[in-house]
């Protein structure tokens, strides 16, 4: 018989945000030492009370709008108990009953066409600590409670693999680029609901959720072992299925089970009555729409009509810091393609001979904007540009300071050029007698010798022209 595979996700992003989600601890991304971020909220001290964070609201709406959702006027927070010591209040701050967004859709492309994933809903809730064993003892480490997290709930949409990975790296791009989330490793983590039916049937199979998932690959191996264990299940009777919880090992490649799968009693809900409900009126929400970023497939699409190549814009859209920067420098007044190769290609260039990134470059959009401009409106040639774009990120020097300390934009008259010329054909003459013996190959030495001896100054069409015809 042939089965259809059928998934639903519950994907956990952290949130970029300064400070936690009900205290004014730094966020995910700034500590060093375990419990280096704690204080007495967040660690669960009796009587403490939570503080709403005021950007968390403002970057689940944003989440919200970029998957097409309806946005919630009234939400509300919710208790979710249980005990874990990584859970220092025995109880998890989340939203069960007034969700922030609901009702989105996501439409994703794949080798086998398009397909539309509905989201449920996006909630807001706060991050567990973390747990780390060593021999018989165990140590918690609190940096995590209370980060700020958005789950997003998809319906049970998906019908491959190949779906679920072109949805994530969706996500992930949009986030980057929105400023959401960096989602970095671990970041990013997904709970896999899967079954499998007859092809045809319309009632869905019992489903595992396998709990937890963060790279791409594994989740792509995860459901390729557990789609085939279901199946096999259906179709030999190798087991019986039970819906339950799983975890994936990487070593073996296969999924085991947990635990029974909890139900929503198990965890005695209840409203949080410490936090006032968030109403979200017409003004914070419009504030929140005009300050959204553009979506990415919007923003793919800009770039492509300012001529942008496809290989380019990946590079951009995965970027979030580095496509801010040539949005910059396009609002400075640069022109976007040209800009583009200026970052993707020389600034790249230039931090690769360090053996660094480009996610690590440190320029001002005002610092590059000048050398563009100062290379499109003939001031000084390209090679002079690359000079003072290297010392602009390597010394972090003015970049007018720069050229005028070195006169690259002293204006080389011909009589100056066509002297340099004279020498360098003095100085090669086995290079010119080959160039006049038919070998036109040795122009360019004798043409690179000339751009040396003029040290970068002068336009190299120009230097190439007068070249020539001295050479006939
Ligand atoms: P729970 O409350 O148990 O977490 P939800 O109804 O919230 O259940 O669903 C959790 C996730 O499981 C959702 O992403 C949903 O799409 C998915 N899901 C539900 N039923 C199935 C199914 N039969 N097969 C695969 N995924 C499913
Ligand atoms: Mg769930
Ligand atoms: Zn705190």
């Amino acid at each position: 018989m042939n089965y259809e595979l059928v998934i639903g996700l519950e994907t956990h992003v952290e949130l970029d945000t300064q400070s936690k989600i009900f205290c004014s601890c730094g966020g995910h991304s700034s500590p060093k030492e375990p419990n280096d971020c704690v204080c007495p909220a967040c660690s669960g001290m009796p009587g403490m009370l939570p503080v709403m964070n005021k950007r968390v609201v403002e970057l689940a709406v944003t989440a919200g709008l970029m998957l097409n959702c309806e946005i919630s006027r009234y939400t509300t927070f919710d208790k979710k108990n249980y005990y874990y010591p990584d859970l220092p209040c025995a109880y998890q701050i989340t939203q069960l009953n007034h969700p922030i967004c609901t009702n989105g859709l996501v439409p994703v492309k794949t080798s086998q066409g398009k397909r539309d994933i509905r989201i449920k809903q996006i909630h807001m809730e706060e991050d567990a600590g973390k747990l780390v064993h060593e021999g018989k003892f165990s140590f918690v480490d609190f940096n995590r409670t209370s980060v700020p997290l958005i789950e997003i709930v998809t319906q049970p949409d998906f019908r491959s693999a190949e779906e679920v990975v072109a949805y994530l790296s969706k996500l992930k791009s949009m986030f980057r680029s929105g400023g959401i989330s960096e989602c970095e490793e671990g970041a990013m983590r997904c709970d896999i609901n899967i079954s499998v039916r007859p092809e045809g049937s319309e009632e869905y199979g019992v489903r595992t959720e396998i709990k937890n998932m963060s790279s791409l690959e594994a989740i792509e191996k995860a459901i390729r072992y557990e789609a085939q264990r279901h199946m096999d299940a259906l179709e030999f009777e190798t087991e019986e299925l039970v819906q339950e919880t799983r975890r994936f090992d990487d070593v073996s490649g296969k999924t085991f089970a947990m635990r029974n799968k909890e139900t929503e009693a198990d965890y005695r809900y209840f409203p949080d009555a410490n936090l006032m409900p968030i109403i979200i009126d017409d003004e914070w929400l419009e504030q929140i729409k005009s300050a959204k970023p553009v979506a990415v497939d919007e923003k793919a699409d800009a770039y492509r009509e300012a001529g942008i190549s496809e290989k380019e814009i990946e590079m951009l859209i995965g970027n979030f810091k580095i496509s801010k920067l040539l949005d910059d420098v396009i609002a400075l007044g640069c022109n976007a393609k040209d800009s583009a190769a200026w970052i993707l290609t020389d600034c790249a260039g230039i931090l690769r001979k360090d053996g660094l990134l480009l996610s690590d470059l440190e320029i001002t959009p005002d610092a590059l904007s000048l050398v563009i401009k100062q290379v499109a409106d003939g001031k000084i040639n390209r090679g002079a540009g690359k000079k003072v774009l290297i010392a602009v990120i390597e010394d972090k020097v003015d970049p007018m300071e720069f050229i005028k300390k070195n006169a690259l934009d002293a204006k080389v008259d011909e009589g100056a050029i066509n002297a340099v010329i004279d020498k360098v054909i003095a100085a090669n003459a086995a290079a010119v007698a080959d160039y006049k013996g038919g070998k036109e190959k040795a122009l360019q030495a004798i043409f690179g010798a000339c751009m040396k001896e003029l040290k970068g100054a002068g336009d190299p069409a120009v230097i190439r022209t007068l070249l020539i015809e001295k050479l006939k």
